[in-house]
C-alpha cells in the first residue's frame, strides 16, 4: 500500500532523515516510534505531500507523491501534530469547510460530515463552537476532518499528544475502530501507544531506521528462562552445548520456586530450543522447575537499540579521529 525508499531530508545543515525505507501493507497499523527530533514528523509530512524530500521515493497505492501529490492526498487522511482548527467555528461549519477544501462534490458534503462525526463520536457536538470542546474532543474533530473523504490511509502525527489518560484511551479506541477500514501510520514517542494500538513498529533513531518489524516479532526475546533445582551439576557447561544456545548465565534464585535457580540461555536459532533444553535436563537427571522463552517489552527493545546506536556512533567517531590523527 505504501512504499518508502531511500528517503533523505536535509534542513540546511541538519540531516533530519537518513536513507529511510519501509513498506506498509493494506490493513497494517504501523507505529512510527522515536524520541523528540528523531524525524517522525518530517517523514509524515513528506509522505502526505506537504514537504519535498531531498532524495528518495514514496508511493501510496502505486501513486508517486513527487509526480502526483493530489493523487496521493486523495488516498490519505492526515492529522498533523497540533491539528490547526478554527476555534470560533462550529464543528459542522469547520467540517463542511474541509469538505469544500478537499474538493468533495457539494451533494456529498452532508453525508461525508455525518459519517465522519458518527465514526468519531461527535454527533452531539455538531453545533458546538470548537473552542468549547475539551482537548480530547478537539482531537476527534481533527480525526473527523481526516476521514471526510474516506481515505484508505490515515497518517496520524502524535494523535494522543497532550491528552489526559481517559482521553488517551478514548482516542486509542477510536483509532482501532478506524483501523477496521483503513491502513494507519501513527507517530508517537510513547512506547505503550505502540503496544496498545499497532501491529507493526518502525523505530527511528536520529533520522535512521533502527528497527522495522511486526510488534510480536520485536517483542520475542532471544532468551530462554530455565528454572533448575539448585545443585544441578555442570548446568552452565551442559546448557551451553545445547544446539543454538550461544551463552548461558545464572540469574540467581528463582523467586517463584524455593530451592531453584534461574538460568538464562541466549539462543541464535529461529525458535527457542526448548525441547533440547528439556532433553539435556533429563539426561543429567536435573529437576526442572520450568523452561519458557522470555517475553521482552518495547521499553527494553528501545533502550537496547539506543545503546547500540550510541556505541556505533562512538566507534565511527573514534575511527574518524584515528584517521585524522
Ligand atoms: P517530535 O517528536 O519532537 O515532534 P520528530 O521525531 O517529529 O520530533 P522532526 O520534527 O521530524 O522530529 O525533526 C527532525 C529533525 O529535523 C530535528 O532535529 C529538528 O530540529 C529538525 N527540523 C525539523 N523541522 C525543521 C525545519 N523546518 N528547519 C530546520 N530543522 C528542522
Amino acid at each position: 500500500m505504501i512504499s518508502v525508499k531511500n528517503l533523505e531530508k536535509r534542513y540546511g545543515e541538519v540531516r533530519a532523515v537518513k536513507g529511510v525505507g519501509f513498506e506498509v501493507a493494506r490493513g497494517d497499523i504501523v507505529g512510527l516510534l522515536g524520541q523528540n527530533g528523531a524525524g517522525k514528523t518530517t517523514v509524515m509530512k513528506i509522505l502526505t505531500g506537504y514537504l519535498e524530500p531531498t532524495a528518495g521515493t514514496i508511493t501510496v497505492g502505486g501513486v508517486d507523491v513527487l509526480t502526483d501529490r493530489l493523487g496521493v492526498q486523495r488516498q490519505i487522511g492526515y492529522l498533523p501534530e497540533n491539528a490547526p482548527l478554527y476555534p470560533e467555528m462550529l464543528v459542522q461549519e469547520y467540517l463542511l469547510m474541509m469538505c469544500e477544501l478537499r474538493g468533495l462534490p457539494p451533494e456529498k458534503h452532508i453525508a461525508a460530515v455525518s459519517d465522519a462525526v458518527r465514526a468519531t463520536g461527535l454527533t452531539k457536538f455538531l453545533t458546538r463552537p470548537i473552542a468549547t470542546l475539551s482537548k480530547g474532543y478537539r482531537q476527534r474533530v481533527g480525526l473527523a476532518q481526516a476521514i471526510l473523504h474516506k481515505p484508505e490511509v490515515l497518517v496520524l502525527d502524535e494523535p494522543t499528544n497532550g491528552l489526559d489518560p481517559v482521553q488517551i484511551q478514548e482516542i486509542r479506541g477510536l483509532i482501532k475502530r478506524l483501523a477496521q477500514h483503513s491502513t494507519i501510520i501513527l507517530s508517537t514517542h510513547i512506547l505503550q501507544e505502540v503496544e496498545a494500538v499497532c501491529n507493526r513498529v518502525v523505530i527511528l533513531i536520529d533520522g535512521e531506521i533502527a528497527a522495522d518489524a511486526a510488534l510480536s516479532d520485536l517483542l520475542k526475546s532471544k532468551r530462554v528462562r530455565v528454572s533448575l533445582k539448585q545443585g544441578s551439576d555442570g548446568a552452565a557447561v551442559a546448557l551451553g552445548k545445547v544446539p543454538g544456545v550461544s551463552k548461558v548465565s545464572r540469574q540467581g534464585a528463582d523467586a517463584d520456586t524455593a530451592g531453584f535457580d534461574v538460568w538464562i540461555c541466549e539462543f541464535t536459532t529461529a525458535t527457542a530450543p526448548i525441547q533440547a533444553i528439556v532433553e539435556t535436563a533429563v539426561q543429567h537427571k536435573w529437576t526442572l522447575g520450568g523452561v519458557a522463552p522470555e517475553v521482552s517489552n518495547l521499553d527494553t527493545v528501545f533502550r537496547t537499540l539506543m545503546t547500540q546506536k550510541a556505541a556505533a556512533s562512538a566507534a565511527t567517531q573514534t575511527s574518524a579521529e584515528e584517521k585524522a590523527a
